[in-house]
């Protein structure tokens, strides 16, 4: 018989290293193979730890080949368990894991529950690995408290989903969140930063899908030619992340900004991020960010490129919005990603 106070937690693995098997031409996953890491690792059994529910994704995935269509199977899984867990794992590959996290923030709306996504740097099966830590911490965090987020947990850190960014290929401190504190951080002892993490929703939980829409990101660098970008910006494209230089700063070069300035016209919502991972955008402090805000071009603050991408994802594919509400919002504080 199930222990009254034992907390049941949902783990759905997506795919990624965390259950990678080795193989001839790399890690791949494997159907099957986590759970018998699992088992042999006997984790489950240990009263401090939730009871645990895994729910293997077919095809697992490496997280390169994740797109929006995941992201929705995702949130679905979450809310199909919604009202019969008390917390939800997502495990996931690396490598995108930033940009899953940004897109449920802002389609799980009114969460009111822990949604932790995590991963390793080095599957399971490997005696070095990482993902007995992270996969554990992810579980007590999400078993004993009630964030009301989409979390990204890793080495030690809770970090808010749609403020995380995957800094490192190889060591395993990969994420950070430089435009805002961790929402926890796991040492001797675990410590919430409650004055961070969002309130609880008042309002019913409820997903909200995502449509086809076509988004772009663009880097701009000394001597891009307006020619390209020209080509870039070409219809069908709804909307464009553009990393600019610093704090938002562009070429004031008048037939780049007259490309920007036809797009936005043309109804393409353009959104100024920096390509610094540290600070905001201010589209005042020189004159080319002044021409691209004349432009047209939104500002992204101090959101990261994959909460961008996310965020136009979200808006631009909701039909009930007028134009002018979509830009005003791309602008606005949705789930804590952003500080004005
Ligand atoms: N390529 C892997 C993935 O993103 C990397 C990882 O999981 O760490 O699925």
């Amino acid at each position: 018989m199930r222990h009254k106070s034992r907390k049941r937690i949902y783990v759905a693995y997506t795919g990624g290293t965390i259950g990678m098997k080795q193989t001839q031409k790399g890690y791949a996953p494997e159907k099957g193979f986590l759970e018998e890491q699992l088992r042999a690792l006997s984790l489950f059994a240990r009263p401090e730890l939730p009871e645990v529910t895994i729910h293997e994704y077919e095809p697992l995935l490496d997280s390169a080949n994740m797109t929006p269509h995941e992201w929705v199977k995702i949130a679905r899984d979450i809310e199909a368990h919604y009202d019969d867990y008390d917390g939800f794992i997502i495990l996931h590959g690396t490598d995108t894991m930033a940009y899953t996290a940004s897109a449920l923030s802002f389609m799980l709306e009114n969460l009111s529950k822990s949604v932790i996504l995590t991963g390793a740097q080095l599957p399971l099966m490997e005696l070095r690995s990482d993902g007995r830590e992270n996969l554990i911490g992810a579980l007590f965090l999400a078993a004993n408290f009630q964030i009301p987020e989409v979390g990204l947990y890793f080495h030690g850190k809770l970090l808010r989903g749609n403020r995380a960014v995957k800094v490192s290929a190889s060591g395993f401190s990969a994420f950070e969140s430089p435009n805002y504190p961790p929402l926890a951080t796991a040492g001797v002892s675990i410590r919430l930063n409650w004055k961070n993490i969002l309130p609880k929703p008042k309002n019913k939980f409820k997903v909200k899908s995502l449509e086809q829409v076509r988004i772009g990101v663009m880097t701009l660098f000394p001597g891009i030619s307006p020619e390209v970008v020209k080509n870039f910006l070409r219809a069908p494209i709804e909307g464009l992340v553009l990393k600019t230089f610093g704090v938002g700063n562009a070429p004031d070069n008048p037939d780049l900004i007259e490309v920007f300035r036809e797009a936005t016209q043309r109804g393409v919502y353009i959104v100024n991020v920096s390509q610094c991972l540290e600070g905001r955008v201010d589209m005042q402090s020189y004159v080319g960010g002044y021409r691209l805000k004349e432009a047209g071009v939104l500002s992204g603050y101090d959101m990261t490129t994959e909460a961008t991408l996310a965020k136009l994802f979200y808006l631009l594919g909701n039909s009930s919005l007028t134009s002018q509400r979509i830009r005003r919002q791309i602008e606005q504080n949705l789930r804590g990603e952003l500080t004005r």
